[in-house]
């Protein structure tokens, strides 16, 4: 950028859990890589170290303004540590306001977190600044989240919940295969859950936004992204961006591959024949109940691959107390050990999906996961745990990456038996379909997001439009 160009500048504030931070910091780099000035505001205290040190490393790659918000706890009736501070972020937005105002560069637009709409739109009208959020899960879910005000417009009971007006489930204009109930996030079905009242309130101001932006792109989700884009899903929406897939950047690369268990997991990996081992991981919040533990370790056993596993027995990356061996017994857990190699820190996610060894990837429906597995061209068997996971699962399913066994329900649902894990997993290594699938979508994504591909041409369009504003 010549010196005399117009400085496009862009804050960001992300919300609670990596699976919202680095959704947001991607997109920043985006923007910085395009030669945008970026202020990232980010809430204080985090609920992961993973999140604190991720932001730690993203302040120091690159020379931007950095503002922290130091959070009023709010008190909530939930005992879920990333809800809690959902909620907190929410109830501290008032503290974003004389940021934004005494910023020494006019902002060009703010781009913040799916669960923050409501109390930021007013904050972004007053100050004149273009309002865009990011939505952190798939095409699928956001046409459902948009969607939800219509349906609850059509209710005609004063206080409509959810519960009651989503019936069988829910059929969006424009998306051939409908949501049913039981794929409805559980705690949207809970009446009064801060999930409901959040998803309630959001949905309907969706269109005061300027502008959405979304991890996918048209070879994975392109009935949704036109369906949305078409004015089908909603009336009115604003440009439904999808700048998937949003890749990993050096600040995450660099420190992570390095640190802690990382270099044992690449040098375990690098003994392993092409595509012979199975990784399984559910993301950085999502624990695996102590009665599935022993049937996944079976199924894990059984299944004969080779295997990484990163357990968590607790939510979030505290301490863990209780040891795997506790809760497998000696036997199991010998057994566990021949074929496997169990990690219970936070990895690297994208460097192990990206070794040549990894040939599958069992996952609990995380969109992040979903994208980030899609790019290195891998198989995924999805088990949904709660939330959006059903929803995304079903995305998995129709683009042909990979499996769902519907028939497991959700994580804390029922416990799946060790012999129909060990099956599912060798159907998804074994499948000769899933692995060609795999990867032509790895091909579509990597045009998507290369050089001159969809998301650089939205990025580019977008930095014109707002220079004429500067
Ligand atoms: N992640 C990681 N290492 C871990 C656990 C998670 O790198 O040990 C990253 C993963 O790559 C993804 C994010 O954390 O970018 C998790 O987001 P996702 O949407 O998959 O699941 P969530 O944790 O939000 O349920």
């Amino acid at each position: 950028m010549s010196p005399s160009e117009p400085v496009v500048h862009v804050a960001f504030l992300p919300s609670a859990g990596m699976g919202h931070l680095n959704p947001c910091l991607r997109i920043a780099t985006l923007f910085l890589r395009h030669g945008c000035k970026v202020t990232l505001i980010t809430p204080k205290p985090t609920v992961s170290t993973a999140e604190s040190n991720l932001v730690s490393r993203f302040c120091s790659s690159f020379p931007h303004q950095a503002t922290q918000i130091d959070l009023n706890p709010a008190t909530v009736n939930t005992n879920d540590p990333f809800w809690l501070q959902f909620e907190t972020i929410r109830r501290s937005v008032h503290l974003v306001a004389p940021i934004l105002s005494s910023l020494s560069t006019p902002l060009s637009a703010f781009i913040y977190d799916i669960s923050l709409i409501s109390p930021l739109v007013p904050i972004t009208q007053k100050l004149s600044c273009p309002s865009y959020m990011y939505f952190v899960a798939s095409a699928r879910m956001f046409s459902f989240f948009a969607h939800l005000h219509v349906l609850a417009a059509s209710d005609p009971s004063s206080q409509p919940h959810p519960s009651s007006f989503i019936g069988d489930g829910v059929k969006i204009p424009g998306i051939a295969s409908p949501i049913p109930r039981s794929s409805v996030p559980p705690l949207l079905l809970q009446p009064n859950s801060l999930f409901e009242s959040i998803f309630m309130e959001d949905s309907a101001k969706v269109t005061k936004l300027n502008g959405v932006f979304i991890n996918s792109f048209e070879e994975m989700e392109g009935e949704a992204l036109a369906a949305l884009n078409e004015g089908k899903v909603v009336k009115g929406l604003p440009p439904v961006y999808g700048v998937g897939p949003l890749m990993t950047c050096e600040f995450e690369e660099v420190e992570q591959g390095k640190g802690g268990c990382m270099g044992s997991v690449l040098e375990w990996l690098d003994e392993k024949s092409e595509g012979s081992v199975v990784y399984v991981c559910f993301g950085n919040r999502t624990a695996t109940r102590r009665e599935q533990i022993k049937d996944m370790a079976l199924g894990l056993t059984e299944s004969g691959y080779s295997f990484l596993w990163v357990v968590k027995l607790k939510g979030g990356d505290k301490e863990e107390e209780e040891g795997l061996e506790d809760v497998l017994g000696s036997k199991l857990m010998s057994k566990v050990k021949e074929k496997g190699m169990v990690v219970k820190e936070y990895v690297y996610q994208m460097e192990i999906l990206g070794h040549p060894a990894v040939g599958g990837f069992v996952n609990h429906g995380g969109w992040n996961s979903i994208i980030e597995c899609v790019w290195q061209g891998v198989p995924i068997l999805s088990w949904a745990q709660g939330g959006d996971q059903k929803i995304a699962s079903e995305a998995v399913r129709i683009s042909g990456v990979g499996i769902w066994p519907q028939e497991w329900g959700w994580g804390s649902e029922h416990v799946v038996n060790g012999k129909e894990i060990a099956d599912r997993i060798k159907e998804m290594m074994e499948n000769e379909s899933l692995r060609v699938k795999a990867k032509e979508m790895k091909k579509a994504a990597r045009n998507a997001a290369g050089v001159g591909g969809r998301c650089e041409v939205i990025v580019k369009k977008l930095i014109e439009e707002w220079k004429k504003n500067v």
